[in-house]
């Protein structure tokens, strides 16, 4: 099959905000589409999306990325056939820029995430096949998910710190076991709040957003929902954070903002330090600034690989700052977020990259997303580990967990066949 046309057309992401949405019809009429998410605590080292500026939609326009698209990036993919990982080596060399600020990542990614539905599609594959294969796996695997039931921080304007409460059911032997426990945990965090006469609300990826009243009650709560669920299935359920801690620190007094409390970086360690001693917390995010990097290292020195020290905003997907933080021995894990780096190709290259030394993948949603449902196949295809796409709501969100169900489905039916 062979692209006859690329459109890009504005479309709007969870939040209301606008973001591009790339189309691809190939020759005998079929199209695919793809979307691409947006963040909002971002870190300083993520590839550039492009806003239009001005007084339109507040500045948050994309009709300067969509125009990139149909008229700088589509003309040289027309009448040939589909190919990701060619045709995305074309979309670097015509950003030509270490950040995408030419094009635009939202432009770059909307049209490198179409190229591989349009591969797949044209190839009669599924997309987490045709991941695998240009990942040069033979094999796939469903990652262990975690699931945000809490937002806080920039997700939510209540009154939490930490940004990102999250729960992973361990010990069972598929993914819809884990959906199944995940979602009665949360349906019991609702029963919980309700008994005490809370009001609350869902935030913006899936979680209850309002009603708790600071961290440790947050953490609590969820410990409680957890008991209650975990007494009457047998199954087991760890904690994972994001700190998200990039917005709390202020780099020239070397100081972060827990709540009002002027912490230095020791102060927070102990902080993180007496968490993990009182909670089943196996996974942290962002603990420290980027720039921060000594806190880093002597936290996952005392973690000694039995706690995940994830890296996000440090490392923004991008393989020289994940080699550079390996140098600085800075974290065990990092986020995958294809929008931070700009390409579904180069997003497998730091996968594979990771893999090969050993650090923990999690391939991540944004919190603006939108129904596109890619990094669940990404998580698959690339074998990635683990993946977060939020809670136990929101079709936007369970539409990712929607297709890792339906994958596993696939998945099982492909063993009982072979
Ligand atoms: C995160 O920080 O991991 C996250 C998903 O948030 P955002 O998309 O707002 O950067
Ligand atoms: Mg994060």
């Amino acid at each position: 099959m062979k692209i006859t046309k690329i459109l890009a057309r504005e479309i709007y992401d969870s939040r209301g905000w606008p973001t591009v949405q790339c189309e691809i019809i190939l020759n005998n009429q079929f199209s695919v589409k793809s979307s691409v998410p947006s963040g909002i605590s971002k870190g300083p080292y993520e590839a550039i999306e492009l806003r239009d500026g001005g007084k339109r939609l507040s500045g948050q326009g994309v009709l300067k990325a969509i125009e990139n698209i149909e008229l700088f990036l589509a003309p040289q993919f027309l009448s040939k056939e589909p190919n990701g990982l060619e045709m995305d080596m074309k979309i670097l060399a015509a950003d030509s820029t270490p950040d995408k600020s030419k094009l635009g990542a939202n432009a770059t990614l909307a049209l490198s995430m179409a190229l591989y539905k349009a591969q797949a599609f044209s190839e009669n594959v599924e997309l987490y096949e045709l991941i695998a294969w240009v990942f040069g796996s033979e094999t796939v695997s469903l990652p262990f998910p975690m699931f945000n039931l809490i937002n806080g921080g920039l997700h939510s304007n209540n009154n939490l710190i930490i940004q990102e409460f999250m729960i992973v059911p361990i010990g069972l032997s598929n993914f819809r076991a884990s959906m199944e426990v995940a979602v009665n945990v949360y349906h019991e965090l609702q029963n919980i709040l309700k008994k005490m006469n809370r009001n609350f609300a869902i935030g913006d990826e899936g979680g209850i957003a309002c009603g708790i009243e600071d961290d440790l009650e947050a953490l609590e709560l969820l410990q409680k929902a957890i008991d209650t669920v975990v007494k009457n299935s047998g199954s087991k359920c760890v904690i994972a954070l994001d700190i998200s801690a990039e917005r709390l620190y202020n780099a020239s007094k070397k100081i972060y903002n827990w709540g009002g409390d002027k912490l230095s970086s020791e102060e927070l360690m102990y902080v993180y330090l007496n968490l993990l001693e009182k909670y089943p917390i196996y996974s942290l995010e962002d603990p420290f600034a980027s720039n921060d990097l000594e806190s880093w290292a002597k936290l996952n020195k005392i973690a000694d690989g039995k706690i995940q020290i994830v890296g996000d905003d440090i490392f923004a997907t991008n393989m020289a700052r994940i080699v550079k933080g390996l140098e600085q021995k800075a974290a065990n894990a990092t986020i995958v977020k294809p929008n931070q780096i700009g390409t579904i190709t180069e997003t497998l290259q730091t996968i594979k990259m990771c893999k090969e030394v050993g650090v923990n993948t999690i391939v991540s949603h944004r919190s603006g997303e939108t129904e596109d449902n890619f990094i669940a196949d990404l998580a698959v295809g690339a074998s990635a580990g683990q993946i977060k796409a939020g809670g136990c709501a929101r079709g936007e969100r369970i539409a990712k967990y929607n297709r890792l169900l339906t994958i596993e489905d696939k998945l099982a039916l492909h063993l009982l066949n072979t």
